[in-house]
């Protein structure tokens, strides 16, 4: 890399800390960019600024928003006695998609991982919790991908809620286990939110 200007084995260097990317992969990323359009370059570089000076996560869900809360929790026609908890803003997207559900959402931001050091204080179960007392809720839908874990971290919530006065339930078992949500086919989905069963 000595041969390299400095400017570019920071690129290099940079792009190395992404996931999946390994040296090689980085050297051909950033050799790409110098190779294409300055502009297209730059627009890359820009797309990248503003999502983090813009994007941010939704003070009441945790789902993405552009300032102040997203546009699920904003919308006056979701079914706010509904709540469904999912890992990721992508898995959000995933149940949106299957067009079956109208209530709210609550992002967890992860999963407890104990393998990976991930304890619930490290997701955003503390505001679930404080958004369930507040007692709006009648049913709360446990839709953590059907893996090991995501289905521990459902065991934890419902744990955590059992005294609470809701009917806590989790997708029926359309969702083969193991699937990841955002990888679940639409009607699918839709099958396993529509069937969905006590916890
Ligand atoms: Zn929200």
């Amino acid at each position: 890399m000595s041969q390299i200007t400095r400017s570019l084995s920071n690129l290099i260097q940079q792009l190395t800390k992404l996931p999946g990317i390994g040296p090689k992969s980085a050297e051909r990323l950033a050799y790409h960019l110098l190779r294409v359009h300055k502009s297209e370059a730059l627009a890359l570089a820009a797309a990248i600024s503003d999502v983090r000076e813009n994007v941010s996560y939704c003070p009441d869900c945790f789902n993405l928003s552009e300032g102040g809360l997203c546009p699920i929790c904003r919308n006056p026609n979701r079914d706010r006695s509904l709540l469904c908890v999912v890992e990721q803003p992508r898995d959000l997207i995933a149940i949106e998609d299957s067009g079956v559900y109208r209530g709210l959402y609550h992002i967890l931001l992860g999963r407890i991982a104990p393998l990976e050091n991930i304890g619930a204080e490290q997701l955003t179960i503390e505001r679930l919790v404080q958004r369930i007392e507040r007692g709006e809720f009648k049913e709360l839908i446990l839709a953590t991908n059907p893996t090991v874990e995501g289905d521990g971290t459902a065991l934890y919530v419902s744990n955590l809620l059992a005294d609470q006065s809701l009917a806590i339930t989790r997708l029926a078992r359309g969702v083969t286990t193991g699937s990841i949500l955002e990888h679940t086919n639409k009607e699918v989905l839709a099958d396993a939110l529509s069937d969905r069963r006590p916890f």
